[in-house]
């Protein structure tokens, strides 16, 4: 963990209201991102780990204000962009873009693929020569690995795999600081995930892009992040380098995903752990510790009081792990 920071998130909450009732009041709050913090170092990837419904995507989504925050504050390269208008966003939208998890849907049918890459160049009025325009086109198509043959092709006529390397086209095109990549690989084969995740990789280094990679597997993650966050339930349970968090879980959360990775290290050494029970509704979430009525090592203090998210690691390589218990269960599986 790195002190140069691309963004920094405080405190970031956002609750969807429910309205019920024959005047539609509000009757309940959709508990979705609950008081989140966290610091993406530049040229680095933060990865954002938990099962559905815990409220990642919403928090990427939250963090571009394509949803406005319900409170908390986003700092983008040092200035605080959580209140601006969204006039005053429209000129830094090129440093913020997203890569989807389906290709097909995020790309429009009906348009070809020189339509699909120009459109964010006619939005900020970039290349607005015709041959320019073309030839970063093509740079774009090569440097994704595309034919540039196909550039008059239609997104139906290419696999996933293409699609997505369509998609992280039109992520770079503008050349921005960070993407939030939101389930890129998910909807894909296993052996055209990492050949998307070493893309990414290079693209990555090359344009010391930095990265929020949100997944419901934390196999996917492993060797693209330097660091990871595990949400559950619209909170951030452990937070620590990609290194400790491995090696090393803590949450009792954590383990057992990592637990469930076929084939890892670890779980030669440990047997598999199934958390018990279905994700609580996050209309109204568990009191205290929220995975406290799935976690075995739940006590009557995790019902009552919410745990800090401590630093139970080193300044230089600090550990963050909200357990009231994480000393007495360090060695525990679950
Ligand atoms: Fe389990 Fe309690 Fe720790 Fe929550 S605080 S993870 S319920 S032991």
């Amino acid at each position: 963990m790195t002190a140069d920071y691309i963004l920094q998130i405080k405190n970031l909450i956002k609750y969807f209201p429910i309205y019920g009732g024959l005047i539609g009041k509000e009757i309940a709050k959709v508990h979705a991102v609950d008081d989140v913090s966290f610091s993406l170092a530049k040229g680095k990837t933060l990865g954002l780990v938990g099962e559905s419904g815990c409220g990642k995507s919403t928090l990427g989504r939250t963090i571009l204000r394509l949803i406005e925050p319900t409170s908390g504050t986003i700092v983008f390269n040092g200035k605080d962009i959580s209140k601006l208008s969204q006039k005053e966003l429209r000129y830094l939208r090129k440093e913020f873009q997203i890569v989807f998890q389906d290709p097909f849907a995020s790309l429009n049918p009906r348009m070809s693929i020189r339509e699909i890459l120009s459109e964010p160049f006619e939005i900020h009025k970039l290349y607005t020569n015709k041959n320019e325009r073309e030839l970063k086109i093509i740079s774009l198509l090569n440097e994704v690995g595309l034919n540039p043959e196909f550039i008059d092709r239609y997104p139906h006529e290419f696999s996933g795999g293409q699609r997505q390397r369509i998609g992280i086209a039109r992520a770079i095109s503008l050349n921005p600081k960070i993407i939030i990549c939101d389930e890129p690989v998910s909807a894909l084969d296993v052996s055209i995930q990492s050949q998307i995740l070493n893309l990414m990789m290079d693209l990555r280094d090359k344009y010391h892009l930095s990265y929020i990679f949100i997944a419901h597997d934390l196999s996917v993650i492993e060797h693209i992040s330097d660091d990871v966050a595990v949400m559950y339930l619209g909170k951030i349970v452990e937070y620590t380098s990609s290194d400790n968090l491995y090696s090393k879980p803590l949450h009792p959360y954590t383990k057992a995903l990592i637990s469930s990775i076929p084939k890892h290290d670890i779980v030669e050494k440990r047997k598999r752990q199934v958390i018990q029970g279905d994700i609580p509704s996050p209309i109204n979430p568990p009191s205290g510790c929220r995975f406290h009525t799935r976690c075995p090592f739940a006590k009557e203090i995790c019902s009552e009081k919410i745990p800090d998210l401590k630093n139970m690691g080193t300044h230089s390589s600090p550990h963050f792990v909200s357990c009231h218990f994480t000393k007495e269960l360090s060695d525990k599986t679950i």
